[in-house]
């Protein structure tokens, strides 16, 4: 079993989030985002959230509000296709119809 690296002393049972060393759990330091073994590992870890929460932001604001448009366009289109195809309506057929309509040639 490993020594806590803080106290030097006690069996350490725990892990820094951060860097991973041995901690026992009278030195561990407690935070919501984890157990860490000092200060300079909680804020190592504080600007290592922040900088995932910064690309986070910027990254799906782009993909989310364009991306999904086309989809939705393409899978409508295909949706329409494919009902249209069910009820055996042609819709090639249909639409050659109605240009030759539009344009008198029947
Ligand atoms: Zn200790
Ligand atoms: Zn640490």
């Amino acid at each position: 079993m490993s020594i806590c690296i803080k106290c030097l002393k006690k069996e350490a049972t725990l892990r820094c989030k951060m860097c991973h060393s041995p901690i026992c759990r009278n030195c561990v330091i407690s935070t919501p985002v984890g157990i860490f073994c000092s200060e300079l590992c909680i804020q190592k870890m504080q600007s290592h959230i922040e900088k995932v929460k910064e690309i986070d932001k910027n990254k799906p604001i782009i993909k989310r509000k364009r991306i999904p448009a086309i989809v939705k366009f393409i899978i409508v289109l295909i949706a329409l296709w494919l009902v249209a195809h069910f009820l055996g309506i042609d819709i090639v057929a249909r639409i050659k119809q109605l240009i030759s309509l539009l344009t008198g040639k029947v």
